[in-house]
């Protein structure tokens, strides 16, 4: 570069989130609109939101909502540092017009309009689009056509082959050069069904760059089950605990009280295999472990029941949006006789988990008489926990 030549200035981009839509075809939360509806813990309108807030290039993002839904949207956006959101108008095209005027007095160089229904818009997919707006004024992400496409008449039967080697199918986010699709939505007189639209409309070049599958808008309930599967990943946690006994006329395993001559020393009940099992999920979901969340040193724990450690360590999965897989606790002591216990022990496990008890593996083991356990000075227990949770990018 010559010292004559400027670096090209860095440009200003905005982004409309457009989540007005009443959603007709969605009913799987009530009469929640969908972009309102729960994925992975957290609504789709925040995921879709969060994409572009944690882009480094990103200014500003708002949100076109509609008037009813003002109550779910503060809800749905808690704590995120958003443009006060604009009201949208009666069709999609207006409420984005609504988006553009509000942003009109900060004149950003460009604009990102997404439907808040596709909240799996990742970054990469976010800098092709504005990649792509340094050679045209709309860009958009788009997906070739697999299926081959029919032209049927109005009783279904087929007409004609469509030729699909031309066709794309368009995804958001659109880009566009603001002052441009300003314009060409403020000159807009048809009723068009994307931004894009507009844009070609009022002549202006729009360039495709690849979409993603992912990337899909969630239409339907089935929809949102599908995006739900294709964001969980499987997890495996381990826990271990050992107990040692003392004086006393029964044992705690699995919340099973289990007759023995001796009992094990705890704050809690000493249940060593619910320990392990909580410290497990824990584990799973990188939340700590039981220490931290039920401090020894906490009067309200003294001989309490370990079932609310591990109904504690379950809600934490669930609260992520996770579900809990399979769960595999081994009891490691010379006695007591796990075997008789063991179906109680697994019913009950399954019973404080909220899960089938076919998720659910006790069994015990020896030491052949060696170490501490081998010695019966305590009892030890280990768990694997494999869990299913939305990815967290
Ligand atoms: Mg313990």
């Amino acid at each position: 570069m010559s010292a004559l030549q400027q670096p090209p200035a860095s440009p200003t981009c905005d982004v409309i989130i457009v989540a007005a839509g009443r959603g007709q075809r969605f009913s799987a939360s009530g009469d929640a609109p969908k972009q309102y509806a729960m994925l992975g813990g957290e609504t789709v309108l925040r995921r879709s939101i969060h994409a572009f807030l944690g882009h480094n290039a990103i200014r500003s993002v708002l949100a076109v909502i509609h008037a009813d839904d003002r109550a779910l949207f503060d809800a749905a956006t808690t704590g995120l540092k958003l443009r006060p959101a604009v009201m949208g108008g009666a069709t999609r095209q207006e409420s984005v017009r609504n988006g553009l005027e509000a942003l009109a007095q900060d004149s950003p160089s460009w604009v990102l309009i997404h439907d808040a229904a596709r909240p799996s818009v990742d970054k990469a997919l976010i800098d092709r689009v504005m990649d792509g707006l340094r050679h045209a004024p709309g860009v958009i992400p788009a997906l070739p056509v697999a299926d081959t496409l029919k032209r049927i008449d109005a009783s279904g039967v087929v007409n004609a082959t469509v030729p699909r080697d031309a066709l794309m199918r368009a995804q958001t986010p659109q880009g566009f050069h603001f002052d441009k699709i300003l314009a060409a939505h403020r000159a807009a007189a048809l009723a068009l069904t994307d931004d894009a639209a507009v844009l070609e409309h009022a002549g202006g070049r729009v360039l495709t760059v690849a979409g993603a599958e992912g990337n899909f808008k969630i239409t339907t309930a089935e929809d949102l089950m599908r995006m739900e599967q294709t964001m969980l990943e499987t997890r495996t946690g381990q826990g271990f605990d050992v107990h040692r006994f003392t004086a006393g006329d029964h044992v705690m395993l699995c919340g099973v009280r289990v007759p023995h001559s001796q009992t094990l020393l705890g704050h809690s009940d000493a249940d060593v295999a619910l320990h392990a099992a909580t410290d497990a999920i824990l584990g799973a979901i990188g939340a700590g472990d039981i220490g931290a969340h039920f401090p020894p040193s906490d009067p309200a724990y003294k001989n309490a029941p370990s079932d609310k450690f591990l109904a504690r360590a379950m809600q934490l999965l669930r609260a992520r949006g996770g579900a809990l897989t399979h769960l595999d606790i081994t009891i490691i002591c010379e006695k007591p006789k796990v075997s008789p216990h063991r179906e109680a022990m697994v019913a009950r496990v399954a019973a404080i988990a909220g899960v089938d008890a076919s998720r659910l593996s006790v069994k015990a083991t020896t030491t052949e008489g060696l170490g501490f356990t081998g010695r019966s000075e305590g009892i030890a227990a280990q768990a694997v926990a494999t869990v299913r949770v939305p990815a967290q990018n």
